[in-house]
């Protein structure tokens, strides 16, 4: 584990996507939804510190409207209640 990957998953964790501890191509995680395991894709770890958690956020009002994130609507459900937390 490194620094990064904890940022990584810390930022994900916000919207209720899950980062997998191991790597799927050296440098890659795979993405899943916390509520039901579907696949969301992958995250490479060559970010700079502050910086995932900056996509995240720019990538919040997607995740809310839905066109990012699981079929299922969690990661909608929780991007929703911090815009309107914190707007
Ligand atoms: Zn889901």
């Amino acid at each position: 584990m490194n620094a990064i990957l904890d940022e990584i998953r810390d930022a994900y964790a916000i919207v209720g996507i899950e980062v997998e501890g191991i790597a799927t191509y050296g440098t890659y995680y795979r993405l899943r939804c916390e509520r039901c395991g579907r696949a969301l894709g992958s995250v490479g770890d060559r970010l700079l510190p502050g910086i995932a958690r900056r996509i995240v956020n720019d990538q919040l009002e997607l995740y809310a409207t839905g066109l990012l994130g699981c079929q299922c609507g969690y990661q909608s459900e929780r991007a929703r209640s911090i815009a309107q937390r914190d707007p």
